[in-house]
């Protein structure tokens, strides 16, 4: 489709995510695990409570509890036992009798009411109730949090701390999840070594590979990493085609432009069905997708900007959608900017930004400045993407601009 803003031979971002969503059948196959392993897996099951939370109808101070009743006839109340969390009164507290009750201890059946013991005055066997109490106040009733048979959680959720405590609380000791994606990383170029080894002469550390492991780690992907290959065909053919026979998904960096020493395009078209797109987003043009026999396959550009802006907003819905994650969006928000942003229409920009409140709590965004998709400290430095629409031209100071705020798998 052709608009008045689209750019011959550029692919609008959009249509991109949705041409590879589209292509992406989410895995079906599961496993069980225990709490201690379920940080960050894929609920493959709808969890509903089997019990009530809280269990019981229980005291909400300490106190003491009566039915109304009780107090409608006489303001003074004869004690006759106590209720205590984990030990519950047993036995009858009639017409004109009180429990002492403590803040969790079960409410005894007969009793309706609990006033908390600042408002109550005490003399031996006898407790005189200073103010009037509505019926309940001071209960926690049984299952107001969570009741018998209610959903709790859905499938596709991805277990977070505090939902393993919730179904700690619920005495479920473990869940069925999607098994883990497994996903192979390749790095190719000539120029690439590893942190740690020395560099030669036009060489540069390898940095693409090192955040994509981080990203996938926190997606729960188990990574199997093919290391740098050389700008050889060979090399490229056979690296890719290990990578199919033991992965779900393989992501390259670098080779998709049209240099010289760019094979990526014709081994992956020798091997499998892929889409090379030049998508209208910067950074990041040069970007491919398809799939090989058995697995599914991006091609990230090398630039660690563009990849990680790609790997981001293009490889990752692809990825969580293959995983059944049931996607939380990343926050919107608008923000007025505090300089000039750079822009020309055409491309959709992902600039990065840093989002604060200025002095009167309204929020604003400042630039991280340049904006070179080498240039992978102005990701560090900031805490959101400012996201400018294709169409859009230069923004100026003061300008009202749209924020994306960093997700959690990019912290
Ligand atoms: P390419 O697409 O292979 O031409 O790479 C574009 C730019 O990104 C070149 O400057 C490469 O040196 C750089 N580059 C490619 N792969 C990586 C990587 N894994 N880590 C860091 N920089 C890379
Ligand atoms: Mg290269």
């Amino acid at each position: 489709m052709v608009d008045c803003c689209s750019v011959p031979g550029l692919l609008p971002f959009e249509q991109a995510l949705e041409n590879m969503l589209t292509a992406i059948n989410p895995i079906d196959e599961t496993e069980p695990v225990t709490l201690k392993n379920a940080l960050g897996r894929v609920l493959a099951q709808d969890i509903k409570s089997p019990v009530n939370v809280p269990p019981n109808d229980n005291s909400a101070m300490d106190g003491y509890t009566f039915s109304q009743q009780s107090l409608a006839i006489n303001t003074t109340l004869k004690l006759v036992g106590r209720s205590m969390a984990g030990s519950p009164f047993v036995g009858e507290c009639k017409v004109g009798e009180c429990v002492r009750i403590m803040t969790g201890a079960k409410v005894p059946a007969d009793c309706d009411t609990v006033e908390m013991q600042e408002n109550c005055q005490v003399e031996g066997e006898n407790v005189t109730f200073l103010s009037p109490r509505k019926h309940a106040d001071n209960v926690r009733s049984k299952g107001e949090d969570i009741g018998l048979g209610q959903a709790v959680f859905l499938t596709g959720r991805e277990l977070t701390a505090i939902d393993i405590g919730v179904l700690a609380s619920l005495g479920i000791d473990n869940v069925t999840v999607f098994r883990k994606l497994k996903v192979a990383l390749i790095s190719t170029g000539d120029e690439l070594k590893k942190p740690g080894q020395a560099l030669n002469d036009g060489d540069i550390y390898e940095s693409n590979s090192q955040f994509l492991t981080a990203i996938l780690t926190k997606l729960g992907a188990d990574i199997i990493d093919f290391g740098i290959i050389e700008d050889v065909e060979t090399s490229i053919f056979n690296a890719f085609k290990k990578a199919d026979e033991v992965a779900d998904v393989v992501i390259s960096s670098g080779g998709v432009s049209v240099g010289d020493a760019d094979y990526t395009k014709t081994v992956l078209e020798s091997l499998g069905e892929i889409a090379f797109w030049k998508i209208a987003m910067k950074p990041g043009k040069p970007f491919a997708f398809g799939t090989l026999p058995n697995s599914y396959f991006f091609g990230l550009p090398g630039n660690p900007v563009s990849a990680l802006v790609t790997a981001h907003q293009l490889a990752l819905p692809a990825l969580l959608k293959l995983q059944n994650v049931n996607r939380v969006q990343a926050l919107t928000l608008n923000a007025k900017t505090t300089s000039t942003l750079k822009k020309s229409p055409g491309r959709m920009d992902f600039q990065r930004g840093i989002v604060s409140n200025d002095e009167n709590g309204n929020l604003q965004v400042t630039s991280t400045g340049s904006q070179g998709s080498g240039i992978l400290t102005s990701m560090a430095a900031a805490n959101c993407y400012i996201v400018l629409a294709a169409e859009q031209g230069q923004v100026s100071e003061g300008e009202w601009v749209k924020v994306q705020m960093f997700d959690k798998y990019l912290q």
